[in-house]
């Protein structure tokens, strides 16, 4: 209780009797008690209020230095995968599109539904408004995928190649991953 900062005399407390960030650091302390190596991590803080969530978000990170354990953080929130991965994988209908260090993600991400995700962050800089790219086109089927690229029906930049063979990973400089058969044309 002490490592996940939660008051001994909650001791004996039921779950309804907790607030949400507690229940949360619960959640961590019996994840803790295994004594992992690694830790998945499923939308730990979607359900917390952002004062909460920066909380919550420290004390994993600080157990993180104390401890070496490795996270595999599954997330929507753009500015909490920003805050707290060295590594990000980007995932479109159940397949990895891009992978990359983090900094490099946010500074030269390169496939088409990486770019439209994060051109849709909300800028607070009047200097640099933000310029959400538009999709269009309907979602391929999760549940019976056409044999191509999944992303084909809304990419901007797709054309009939793109429809006739699934779109493998592959390093297009150090350490950075993309699946698109496009990718030098496009950047
Ligand atoms: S393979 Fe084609 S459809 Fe898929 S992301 Fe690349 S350009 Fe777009």
């Amino acid at each position: 209780m002490d490592l996940v900062g939660i008051d001994t005399r909650l001791r004996q407390s039921y779950p309804h009797e907790l607030d949400g960030g507690r229940r949360q650091r619960v959640g961590i302390a019996r994840a803790l008690a295994l004594d992992p190596e690694f830790i998945v991590c499923d939308e730990p803080v979607s359900a917390l209020d952002v004062s909460i969530q920066a909380q919550v978000l420290n004390l994993l990170m600080d157990l993180q230095d104390q401890m070496g354990v490795t996270y595999m953080f599954v997330t929507h929130d753009l500015s909490v995968v920003r805050h707290i991965s060295n590594h990000i994988c980007v995932m479109y209908l159940g397949e990895v599109v891009e992978m990359c260090p983090s900094k490099e993600l946010f500074t030269n991400n390169l496939h088409p539904y990486t770019k439209a995700l994060l051109s849709a962050i909300p800028s607070i800089d009047i200097n640099q408004p933000m310029q959400p790219i538009p999709l269009k086109g309907e979602l391929t089927s999760p549940i019976n995928p056409k044999p191509g690229c999944r992303f084909y029906m809304r990419c901007p930049y797709a054309r009939g190649g793109c429809s006739e063979q699934p779109q493998k990973l592959e390093e297009v400089s150090d350490k950075h991953f993309v699946a698109c058969c496009r990718v030098h044309e496009i950047n």
